[in-house]
C-alpha cells in the first residue's frame, strides 16, 4: 500500500480539494510528501449522511459479524507491515520499538473488544418477567439491553497515533458498540492515518460491512473537525488532547439542538506522593525509576508524572540529588509537533523564571525538536498561591512541592484538579496514612495506583483511564480497557413486547448465551 493523501469516504478513497496539510519529518522538520487533500464540507456531508444510514444495518448485524470486523481491521493492520511503522516513525519521531508495540496494543484492543462482543455481557440484558398474578397489581414484562447511540465522532491523539488515533481505542469500543466511525485524522501523523484507514475499509470490505461503517476525513483548518460534532447525525464525541481543543468541542455539542456526549481526556499532571517511610527506606531508588517514567516518549504520556508531593526534610533532599543525577543522564528526544515542542519550551521557561521556583535539574541540551527533562521544586504555600503552577507542561517536566508536614501535603492534594492517575510510594509504616488519604485520593483521580508511576497504561477489563474534569470530560467513564465500551451505549427497556418482536439476547431461552440478569439474580 501507499500513501496517497487521499481521505475515505465510506470506501471509497477521496482526493480533498479544500486546501491541504502535510505530514512532518519530526527529526528534521522536513516537509513529506504527498500533501494530503482537505475535506470540503460536502465531504462532511457525503460521511455523516453514509455514516448515519449504516447504522442501523451495521447495528442489527449478529455479534460475530461485528467481532469478526474487529479481528479482520487487527490483521489488515498487521498486513501492513513496515510500511506503517517506516511512515509512523518519521512522522512522530518516536522510536521503532515503541511504535511496534505500540501497534501490537492496537490489535490487541481490537481484538479484546471482539472477545467482549462475543461474550454479549456489554449488552447488560436483565429481564424481569411479568407477574400477572401479582397483588395488589400484577407485574408488567420488563426487558432491558444496551444498544448503541449512533455515529460517532473521534478526534485521535498525537502522542499515540496507533493505540488512540484511527483505529484506536475510541474507534475500536464505538465499532464494538454497534456504532460507525467517522474519524478526523490528527494533523500530526496524516499518513499514518491514511494506512490504518486502508486497514480498515480492506476489513469492512472483506467482512461486508454497510459502506458507511467507516470515513475517515482530513482537515485543512478547524471547520470540518467542528462541523463534524456540531452535525445532527453524530451521536457521541471521542476526543484525547488539549485542555482548549476538549473544551471547544465540548461547548459546539452542547449548543447543538440535540446536544450529545464529548468524551474529552484533556489535562492530567498525575500526582506523585512519596510518603515518609517509603522517601526514608528507598528515596534514592525511587529517584530513577521516576526519573525513567518522566522522560520516557519525551514525557509525552497523560499520565506522565508531572507533580511530586512530599514532607520535606533530609530524605526529600537526598531524592532530589539523586533524581537531578538521573535526569542529567537522559538525552533530549524528538517531540511529536513543532507545536508540542513550542509549548513545552514555554512551559519549562515559565517554570524558570517563575519567583517562587527552583530549577533543580535539567537534561543534557538536545537539538531540533529534541526535548530536555526539567526538574523544579517549589513550597506548599507557593503551590497553593500560585495556580499557574498548577497546569500540564506536556512534556519530560515536574515540579517537586515541598510540604512541612502531612496536613499540608493533604492541603495541596485537596488543591488540585480532577487527574488520571495518582500514584503513592509507601513503605508498612505509611499504611496509616494512605488509609487516612483515600477517601481523598478516590475524589481526585480515575486510577490509583501503589509503589509505581501511571505512565503503562494496561489495556484490560478492570482499567480506568479517566477521572474528574479536567483529567476527562466525564469521569464516569474509561477511554482504555473494556469498560470503554460503554460510553457508546445507551439502554432501551421492551415492557410486554411479543418475545417474537424482541431481540433475541432478551429472549427467555437465551439463544445467544449472554449473561442475562433474570430477576435481579444470575451474572448479567
Ligand atoms: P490538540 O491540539 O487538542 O489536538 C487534538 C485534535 O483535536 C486534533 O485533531 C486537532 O486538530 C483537534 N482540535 C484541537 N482543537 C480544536 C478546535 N478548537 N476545534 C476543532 N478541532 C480541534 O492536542 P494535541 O496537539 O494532539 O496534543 C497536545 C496536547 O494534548 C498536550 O499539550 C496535552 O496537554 C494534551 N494531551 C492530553 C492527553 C490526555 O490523555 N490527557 C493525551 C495527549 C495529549 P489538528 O489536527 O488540526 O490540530
Amino acid at each position: 500500500m501507499t500513501v496517497t493523501g487521499q481521505m475515505l469516504i465510506g470506501q471509497q478513497a477521496t482526493l480533498g480539494t479544500h486546501g491541504h496539510i502535510h505530514g512532518l519529518n519530526a527529526a528534521t522538520g522536513q516537509v513529506l510528501q504527498p500533501a494530503f487533500g482537505g475535506a470540503a464540507p460536502a465531504d462532511l456531508e457525503r460521511a455523516c449522511a453514509l455514516a448515519q444510514a449504516a447504522f442501523e444495518p451495521y447495528r442489527l448485524l449478529p455479534l460475530e459479524r461485528r467481532a469478526a470486523f474487529l479481528e479482520s481491521i487487527a490483521s489488515q493492520i498487521l498486513e501492513l507491515g513496515d510500511e506503517l511503522i517506516e511512515r509512523c516513525l518519521l512522522e512522530t519521531g518516536l522510536p521503532r520499538a515503541r511504535l511496534e508495540g505500540e501497534r501490537g496494543r492496537t490489535v490487541g484492543q481490537l481484538r479484546l473488544f471482539a472477545a467482549v462482543v462475543r461474550k454479549g455481557g456489554f449488552l447488560g440484558v436483565r429481564i424481569d418477567p411479568a407477574q400477572p398474578g401479582r397483588q395488589p397489581l400484577p407485574r408488567v414484562d420488563l426487558r432491558l439491553r444496551q444498544m448503541g447511540l449512533g455515529p460517532v465522532a473521534v478526534f485521535g491523539a498525537s502522542n499515540f497515533p496507533l493505540a488512540f488515533s484511527v483505529a484506536g481505542g475510541d474507534t475500536a469500543s464505538a465499532l464494538a458498540a454497534g456504532c460507525p466511525v467517522i474519524v478526523k485524522a490528527h494533523s500530526a501523523h496524516p499518513g499514518t492515518s491514511e494506512l490504518v484507514a486502508q486497514a480498515i475499509a480492506r476489513a469492512a470490505r472483506q467482512q461486508g460491512m454497510p459502506e458507511g461503517v467507516f470515513s475517515l476525513l482530513f482537515d485543512s483548518g478547524r471547520d470540518i473537525g467542528q462541523g463534524l460534532v456540531a452535525d445532527s447525525r453524530i451521536k457521541a464525541v471521542g476526543f484525547t488532547g488539549s485542555r482548549s481543543g476538549g473544551m471547544a468541542l465540548m461547548q459546539i455539542a452542547a449548543a447543538r439542538a440535540e446536544p450529545i456526549p464529548v468524551y474529552a481526556e484533556m489535562s492530567s499532571i498525575n500526582p506523585v506522593l512519596l510518603l515518609p517511610h517509603a522517601l526514608e527506606e528507598r528515596g534514592e531508588q525511587i529517584a530513577p525509576a521516576f526519573v525513567a517514567s518522566l522522560t520516557q516518549g519525551a514525557g509525552q504520556f497523560c499520565t506522565n508524572p508531572g507533580l511530586i508531593l512530599a514532607v520535606d526534610g533530609p530524605a526529600l533532599q537526598r531524592f532530589e540529588r539523586a533524581a537531578a543525577e538521573a535526569l542529567g543522564h537522559v538525552a533530549a528526544q524528538t517531540m511529536l509537533t513543532p507545536g508540542i515542542y513550542r509549548s513545552y519550551c514555554q512551559g519549562v521557561a515559565s517554570l524558570a523564571a517563575h519567583a517562587r521556583v527552583q530549577l533543580l535539574a535539567q537534561g543534557p541540551e538536545g537539538q531540533g525538536q529534541q526535548a530536555r527533562g526539567a526538574l523544579f521544586a517549589t513550597s506548599a504555600a507557593a503551590f497553593m498561591a500560585c495556580p499557574e503552577l498548577r497546569g500540564e507542561i506536556f512534556g519530560p517536566a515536574s515540579l517537586i512541592v515541598r510540604c512541612a508536614d502531612l496536613t499540608v501535603l493533604q492541603q495541596v492534594l485537596r488543591s488540585l484538579e480532577g487527574q488520571l492517575t495518582i500514584a503513592i510510594h509507601l513503605g508498612e509504616g505509611d499504611q496509616p496514612q494512605v488509609r487516612a488519604l483515600l477517601p481523598l485520593l478516590e475524589s481526585k483521580a480515575g486510577r490509583l495506583l501503589a509503589n509505581g508511576f501511571g505512565t503503562g497504561v494496561e489495556v484490560a477489563h478492570a482499567m480506568v483511564h479517566g477521572g474528574p474534569f479536567p483529567a476527562t470530560s466525564d469521569s464516569r467513564s474509561t477511554s482504555v480497557g473494556s469498560l470503554a465500551i460503554q460510553r457508546f451505549l445507551r439502554p432501551v427497556s421492551y415492557q410486554d413486547l411479543p418475545e417474537s418482536l424482541l431481540p433475541a439476547e432478551l429472549h427467555s431461552a437465551n439463544p445467544l448465551q449472554v449473561p442475562q440478569l433474570l430477576d435481579g439474580q444470575g451474572s448479567g
